[in-house]
């Protein structure tokens, strides 16, 4: 008796790994995000998986074939149609294999990688559809302002579509106020003659740190800000700060350190498949002179937007920091990342939501902009003096006109 029990005992322990190693996979979510030369899915899984991304025409769509999994997620909740993605289906094939359907407007370009899982988000599979036309023309109109005469301006929203950046104690994401004031940004230099914005990311899409260099690189831009909210456990701290490229060698300051670590994890979190972005540019290796002398604007640049932003809000530290920033790699650019505020702090979070504050953090961006430009002497001081004049002008129309 003693030696069935045993024999049943080892039975039982030798099948337990094979009934792990045949769980299910399992689609839990589904998100789409639209770019504009592209669109976004991502589905969150339970766990690794075997899978397949092919096209079927006529009509045109994209098929997913996962091995031995299920979906218990509702399609029905996802925002479509989108650009790209008309409808999404799912069957099953083969008693063991899932099948996601997209129907798409046109031709795309598939790309799929899988995501382990980090920050808390689980193993998730990123399907890329690109549209040909649509990349051709982004490129094209990135490159104009090549010949344009004028100030380009480089805006450049943190985070985006797969990474919300930081969240506040509200569920106010980061990536939304980084696009707000962006736009409110934006709006102030377009409407400022000889002076063109640029924005880097124009919705809620992820856009990789590199090629953010890139766009702004395209761009040729005169000068780049990249827009961020921290966070901090302890909810009163408050204040602005203002980050420059630091040169080769590791920084010294900490807390800088552990920021540019936490900016840079952004790839990771949108999701970057390896290899994605190359661009010889990216590591263009720059004479040492060239080097400094871009530093020493991008300084100028961060002590003259920390001037600024004195009038809108608080500060955190009085003088600029350094740390090795991706998003700041184009040496050639003064480059700086402004954390605006901390999204943690629920006063501010309150502050960063409002369309008043973000129009304030706006105002001061834009101050710096011109104060910087007249510095390097591209601009002349009356002038810009005139310009700034002409925007407190127009906010105040804005103000007094309740349509507006
Ligand atoms: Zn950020």
């Amino acid at each position: 008796m003693k030696s069935i029990m045993l024999i049943i005992k080892l039975v039982v322990l030798l099948l337990l790994p094979a009934v792990v190693f045949a769980a299910e996979g399992e689609v839990r979510d589904v998100r789409l995000w639209t770019a504009p030369d592209h669109s976004r899915v991502v589905f969150d899984l339970n766990q690794k998986v075997e899978y397949k991304v092919f096209r079927l025409h006529n009509p045109e769509r994209i098929v997913i074939d996962i091995e031995h999994a299920k979906i218990t997620s509702d399609l029905k909740n996802l925002n479509l149609p989108d650009p790209v993605v008309q409808s999404m289906r799912h069957g099953k094939p083969t008693p063991a294999t899932l099948r996601i359907v997209m129907d798409v407007k046109e031709k795309v370009q598939p790309r799929s990688f899988l995501l382990k899982p980090m920050q808390g988000k689980p193993y998730r599979l990123v399907v890329d559809l690109t549209r040909p036309d649509q990349a051709k023309k982004e490129a094209v109109t990135a490159g104009e302002s090549k010949s344009k005469k004028g100030l380009v301006v480089a805006i450049d929203a943190g985070h985006g579509g797969e990474d919300p950046g930081a969240v506040g104690p509200r569920k106010l994401y980061e990536k939304e106020v980084t696009l707000a004031v962006a736009k409110e940004l934006a709006k102030i230099i377009d409407a400022t003659p000889g002076m063109k914005a640029v924005l880097i990311r124009k919705g809620d899409y992820f856009v990789p740190l590199k090629k953010r260099v890139i766009l702004a690189r395209r761009s040729k831009a005169d000068l780049m800000i990249s827009i961020h909210a921290d966070a901090v456990r302890q909810r009163n701290v408050e204040g602005a700060s203002v980050y420059t490229l630091s040169e080769r060698g590791a920084t010294q300051d900490k807390a800088a350190r552990a920021l540019a670590a936490k900016e840079n994890a952004a790839d990771e979190i949108g999701g970057v498949e390896i290899d994605e972005v190359d661009d010889p540019m990216v590591n263009m290796i720059l004479g040492d002179m060239f080097r400094r002398d871009s530093l020493n604007s991008s300084q100028i640049l961060a002590e003259s937007i920390i001037g600024k932003l004195k009038d809108a809000g608080p500060i955190k530290y009085s003088t600029p920091k350094r740390a090795r920033f991706v998003v700041l790699g184009a040496m050639e650019i003064p480059s700086v990342l402004v954390e605006l505020d901390y999204i943690s702090n629920p006063a501010r979070e309150k502050k960063l939501k409002s369309r008043d504050h973000q129009r304030r953090l706006a105002s001061a961006l834009f101050g710096a902009s011109m104060s910087f430009f007249e510095k390097m002497g591209r601009i002349k001081q009356s002038s810009s003096q005139a310009r700034s004049e002409s925007v407190a002008d127009q906010k105040q129309f804005a103000a007094n006109s309740p349509t507006l």
